[in-house]
């Protein structure tokens, strides 16, 4: 088996258990039926996409869920899309990664800085999950990434990773201190961690400059220093 492949398997927690979930019929059968546009370096994935990066990090990013031709076709979560493109080269320049692009599995990449993960494991028709669907993962899989992780930081990017995020914290036990409407910078202090929101690295909000990457660097240079 190729060396690589083994390293990118450790730095993805609870892996066989996130790859080989079927609990929503909907998207499993959305993700593995995704029409075959491009081709990928070893295939489609079409399956679950688990997290990536160093779970031994005090920061984690959670995103909403992997698109149908991103981390669906790649594997790797907010790999192969716009959203990612703009989300990896942030972070080379914040200083969490060794390279500034995330093209497949193989390609060497390491988020040292930071554990990346989303509410919703599988691919959404329309990147429109269920409430049902965002339940049913974010308790199966978000919560335990969080539990396992013991983040002092979570970035969530976007309202629909706030919303959930904030929910699982309170499953956990997490008291919010000063809930606050979603807005691009706002942060939210629980018992023990805080959450920092930025709006979604999407083509709909980084086309328009309604999130340029200064404002997305500057997102995990906070997060950094807040997680000191
Ligand atoms: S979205 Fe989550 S819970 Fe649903 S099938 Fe995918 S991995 Fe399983």
């Amino acid at each position: 088996m190729w060396k690589g492949y083994l390293v990118k398997l450790s730095e993805s927690i609870f892996y066989d258990e996130i790859v080989s979930c079927k609990a929503c019929p909907r998207l499993v059968k959305y993700r593995e039926s995704v029409p075959e546009i491009k081709e990928a370096l070893d295939g489609y994935w079409k399956k679950p996409v688990p997290g990536f990066g160093n779970s031994k990090s005090k920061i984690m990013i959670v995103g909403l869920a992997p698109s149908a031709q991103g981390g669906n076709r790649t594997g790797r979560v907010f790999t192969g899309d716009k959203s990612g493109d703009f989300l990896f080269e942030a972070l080379y320049k914040a200083g969490y990664s060794n390279k500034p692009t995330s093209i497949h599995r193989k390609d060497g990449l390491q988020v040292n800085k930071a554990y990346i993960t989303a509410v919703v494991k599988c691919a959404p028709p329309e990147n429109k999950p269920t409430a049902e669907e965002a339940k049913n993962c974010s308790e199966r899989f978000l919560k335990k990434e969080i539990q396992y992780i013991k983040p002092k930081v979570i970035v969530v990017l976007g309202s629909f990773a706030y919303k959930w995020t904030l929910k699982v914290l309170n499953s956990l036990g997490e008291k919010v201190k000063d809930a606050k409407k979603f807005s691009h910078g706002c942060k939210v202090k629980t018992d023990s961690i805080t959450i920092i929101c930025s709006y979604h690295p999407s083509p709909q909000n980084t086309f328009t400059k309604k999130l340029t990457m200064e404002m997305l660097v500057q997102i995990f240079k906070d997060a950094i220093d807040e997680a000191i």
